[in-house]
């Protein structure tokens, strides 16, 4: 899409000032492609500076993570943590432990996290950090060993109040379990506000670890009940067979889906009489496996090493993996084997290509950060807990997190019917998210 004169110059400065950082350009683009008539109605925002303040990070930390392995080996990482902005409340978002991060991936999770926490209504602003350090493979101590030397230099930068981690690709209950550890040491406070995502026992929030992918499923199933529809009888794909991935196919196979198929970076498997979730959750969540392994103990399933997941039919896709994951060619066979709505589970999974073919061809399209947002939407919860010194029951918390999913659905669909373009969901979240983000740094001044 074209971007008028005022937001191309915008744009052309970003890419200019953050050379190389291609997801980074493409996250923010995307915002700017919807927010022509929200300077039209509201100049006051470009006369403010707001969308290059909103651009740049108020804070980049870059720093060295050196750890050993269990033969004694010194590894050296590097660590990151971007606070984007803050106008809302303290800077949330997770960390990401994976070998393809580098600065470029951190900022446009951490731009994309700060216009998702807005959808969600709740006072928390947007950052994200992670690390290149490759988790796969490792034994518990040296992801413990890492962990505690990543915090011992993150510790300084975060705060219940400044900036609250939580998980994201790589970085799970355990992991930040460990890091939880590293700080209460380091600072000999038991501050259980700093970090989201904790285990039960140790202040975290029931209902966070299905959160993301429950959260999802939700926000698609308020879609299909706008045309009277439901999962009910439904064929679902889910591709990624992690956190996220493995609890929308819990909700999915609760609300009558059936889902045929999900993946890992290594291929995908497909059982057309539907996945079993109890053996998902205990082959990834415990035995920490494969997916590839689902296939041993279920002979109607297959695995396959070489092909694309979304060529298998179905008639909702929920890509819930990671960026980039789902391209025209993805698009292009899903809309050929008759999908009709599309969820992001993950952060930016569809490629610009693949998001335009959807919605030329009346495939209903939503966001990840409006349908991701429940994850950080129970973090929040999370956070209120610790405040109050709390622990709610996980019906409670699970009531909470539907109810935010409905509000988030609601306000992108108001939103995109209110600017003239109905339906279209990419319209909705990143214009409501952006009208409060920037009303918020206006009220604060220019800081
Ligand atoms: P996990 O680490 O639990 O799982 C990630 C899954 O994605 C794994 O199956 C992994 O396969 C697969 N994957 C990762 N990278 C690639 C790749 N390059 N190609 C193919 N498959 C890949 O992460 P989460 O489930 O937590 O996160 C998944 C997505 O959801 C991410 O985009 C994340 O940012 C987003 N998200 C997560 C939230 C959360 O609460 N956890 C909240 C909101 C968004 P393999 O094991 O082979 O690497």
């Amino acid at each position: 899409m074209e971007l008028s004169s005022t937001l191309q110059e915008e744009f052309d400065i970003v890419v200019r000032r953050n050379p190389g950082e291609a997801e980074f350009h493409q996250a923010v683009r995307e915002v700017l492609e919807s927010l022509a008539p929200v300077i039209d109605k509201h100049p006051e925002y470009v006369e403010s500076g707001i969308i290059p303040r909103v651009c740049e990070p108020n804070r980049q930390i870059i720093f060295k993570v050196n750890w050993q392995d269990d033969r004694g080996r010194v590894h050296t990482n590097r660590g990151f943590r971007v606070q984007f902005n803050s106008a809302l409340g303290p800077y949330k978002g997770g960390l990401r432990f994976h070998p393809s991060v580098y600065l470029g991936i951190i900022k446009f999770l951490g731009f994309e996290q700060i216009f998702k926490n807005a959808l969600t209504g709740m006072p928390i602003g947007g950052g994200k950090g992670g690390s290149d350090f490759d988790p796969k493979g490792r034994s518990d101590n040296e992801i413990m060993r890492f962990c505690q030397s990543f915090m011992t230099e993150l510790s300084g930068h975060i705060g219940a109040d400044v900036d609250v981690p939580a998980g994201d690709i790589g970085v799970g209950g355990r992991e930040i379990g460990y890091l939880f550890g590293q700080y209460k040491k380091l600072t000999g406070r038991y501050e259980s506000g700093v970090l989201t995502g904790k285990a039960i026992g140790i202040g975290g929030s029931r209902a966070r670890t299905e959160a993301t992918g429950y959260g999802t499923v939700y926000f698609a199933n308020e879609m299909l009940k706008l045309s009277g529809e439901s999962f009910d009888g439904k064929k679902v794909v889910v591709s990624g067979s992690g956190n996220v991935a493995t609890y929308a196919v819990e909700k999915v196979n609760q609300l009558g889906g059936t889902v045929v198929a999900m993946s890992d970076s290594a291929g995908y498997i497909v059982d057309e009489s539907g996945l079993d979730f109890e053996q998902i959750r205990e082959l990834k969540e415990v035995r920490r496996g494969r997916i590839s392994e689902y296939v041993d103990a279920n002979p109607s399933a297959r695995f396959i090493a070489d092909g694309s997941i979304w060529d298998v039919p179905c008639a909702i896709a929920l890509p819930c993996a990671t960026q980039n994951e789902l391209n025209i060619g993805g698009a292009r066979a899903l809309i050929k084997n008759g999908c009709t709505l599309v969820a992001e589970g993950a952060n930016m999974p569809s490629t610009p290509d693949a998001i335009r073919a959807f919605t030329s061809n009346g495939v209903r399209f939503a966001p990840g950060k409006a349908a991701n947002a429940g994850g950080v939407a129970t973090s929040a919860l999370e956070m209120q807990q610790n405040a109050s010194r709390d622990s709610w029951s996980f019906d409670h918390t699970e009531a909470r997190l539907h109810e935010i999913m409905v509000g988030i659905h609601a306000r992108c669909y108001e939103t995109a019917e209110e600017y003239g373009t109905p339906g279209d969901y990419v319209m909705g979240a990143n214009i409501a998210s952006f009208l409060r983000v920037a009303d918020a740094m206006m009220a604060l001044g220019v800081i």
